[in-house]
């Protein structure tokens, strides 16, 4: 047998565990530090609410082959929805996915202005010189567009003006190249109308992975765990010394499968890596996110799954309506909107009680003509540090530099949103999972680098 362990029960970490349990020969201990799998993608029960960790759909983007899978997991609990999203603009809401009709919402002053910028727009990418989020939208879109949607819409969620962002998460984010792009969304051809979504809530997805494996002898799933110590020398991991719910064990893999956050990777390596590294990946930072929960005594506030705040005057980001994307989720008597609140995790919002955020959000609740005051009966909150890896200027020396050194350890393996540090989707930590225990089982470690230099093209969808 050959031992893997991975590190991580998210997405990622629990589809490579269920893809090498396929093959006989490997062996796999998955350590998540959590009480449960699912990462950001799993969802949690709250008295007789079932709820998802904020707006979370499976994008029809999906590898064919997982998709299939997850058909085969989850039955007819996996059903096909239309996206019902709204964009709160200018005080009027826009359908989400945009179509002919959206843009008449805005008015004739916003329209005129829109399309001067599309007019003005520079298309060549070579012409712009000092490339960030901000030139880089500016370039394909003019500036009117990305001062009423971009740019605030990637202060809110990184944190950061779009001048302080690296142009690839323009490169991630936004599938539209230029004004020609923009104008077929408009007319109803760019984002996807449907998603995919399990009846019971989306964390049915990482938890069908969980229950393929679950009686597997040759797969070990440990809660509460994590790793405490990784000894490695010429090259390759030799020990990982691991917290098993509480327990000190030391353990000789074949290889790690890493998907933790990059920073705690680094920090656990005996010997450390070089200065320049370690300096590299404290360079990196991630932005957190508060998800508050609102329980209105109301049958429903709409037929909206989510609404989209891109303004910096909301300070939430997106807000949804949960039995929106299911109803079997919410009794029909009530219902729970659930927004998500990017900030940092140093104090600030990331610590406000549930009331004070209560206090926060309720005056945007209600200009937005989304819950009155008197129909809140309870709210609750989640917390998570790492959200979205955050793209500013440096970031992308310090990642080549820490990856270029990483890459050197053979036995190594880095996937996942948070290992890899990369902003994604569901779908693509899915795909990660199956290809790199593919490159573990078939011992193909060569063509490792063309498989992250596929990673690094995905895009993320809304
Ligand atoms: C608000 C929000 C909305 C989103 N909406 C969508 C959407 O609509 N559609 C979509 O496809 N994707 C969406 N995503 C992205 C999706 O959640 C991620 O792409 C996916 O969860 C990434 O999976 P992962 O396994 O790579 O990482 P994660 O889900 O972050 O999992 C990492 C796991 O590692 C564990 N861990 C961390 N440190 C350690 C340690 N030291 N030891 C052991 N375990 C550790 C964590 O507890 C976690 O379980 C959204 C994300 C956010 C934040």
């Amino acid at each position: 047998m050959r031992d893997t362990v991975i590190v991580g029960g998210g997405p990622a970490g629990l589809a490579a565990a269920y893809r090498l349990s396929r093959f006989p020969e490997q062996h796999v201990s998955l350590l998540e530090r959590a009480p449960v799998t699912g990462g950001l993608a799993a969802g949690f029960s709250y008295g007789s609410y079932t709820l998802d960790f904020g707006p979370h759909r499976l994008h029809t983007a999906i590898d064919q082959e997982i998709l299939t899978d997850l058909k085969d997991f989850l039955g007819d609990d996996l059903v096909l929805n239309r996206r019902q999203g709204l964009i709160r603009l200018s005080g009027k809401y826009i359908p989400f996915p945009v179509g002919p009709g959206s843009l008449l919402q805005l008015g004739l002053r916003n329209i005129l202005k829109i399309s001067l910028g599309l007019a003005s727009a520079r298309l060549p990418a070579s012409e712009s010189t000092n490339r960030s989020y901000e030139s880089e939208l500016q370039r394909r879109f003019g500036k009117p567009l990305y001062k009423m949607f971009y740019g605030p819409y990637a202060e809110k969620t990184w944190g950061l003006p779009g001048s302080q962002i690296a142009s690839d998460q323009a490169e991630k984010r936004v599938n539209q190249r230029g004004p020609a792009d923009l104008w077929r969304a408009l007319l109803g051809s760019g984002t996807s109308a449907y998603y995919y979504y399990p009846k019971k809530g989306f964390g049915m997805i990482p938890g069908a992975y969980e229950k393929a494996i679950a009686d597997d002898c040759n797969v070990q799933v440990h809660l509460h765990s994590s790793v405490e110590a990784i000894e490695w020398r010429e090259h390759q991991i030799l020990r990982v010394h691991c917290n098993i719910n509480g327990e000190s064990i030391g353990t000789d893999p074949a290889n790690v499968v890493w998907t933790a956050p990059l920073p705690e990777l680094i920090n656990r390596l005996i010997p450390g890596p070089p200065a320049a590294v370690v300096q590299a990946v404290s360079s990196l930072r991630y932005r957190a996110i508060v998800l508050f929960y609102v329980v209105l005594d109301i049958p429903r506030v709409g037929q909206a799954d989510t609404y989209y705040f891109p303004e910096t005057r909301y300070p939430f980001n997106r807000i949804i309506e949960q039995k929106n994307f299911s109803p079997d989720m919410v009794p029909p008597d009530m219902t729970v909107l659930c927004m998500d609140i990017p900030c940092s995790a140093e104090g600030g919002v990331f610590s406000l009680s549930d009331a004070e955020l209560l206090e926060m959000v309720m005056p945007g609740l209600e200009e937005a003509g989304l819950a009155g005051s008197e129909q809140v009966v309870e709210v609750f909150s989640r917390r998570f540090k790492y959200a979205y890896p955050i793209y500013d200027l440096s970031y992308e020396s310090a990642i080549e530099k820490t990856m270029a050194w990483v890459k050197e350890l053979a036995n190594l393996w880095l996937v996942g949103r948070q290992g890899l540090f990369m902003h994604n989707n569901t779908h693509h930590s899915l795909y990660m999972g199956y290809r790199v225990a593919d490159a573990i089982a078939n011992d193909s470690r060569g063509s490792w680098d063309s498989e992250l230099e596929q990673f690094a093209a995905f895009r993320v969808a809304d």
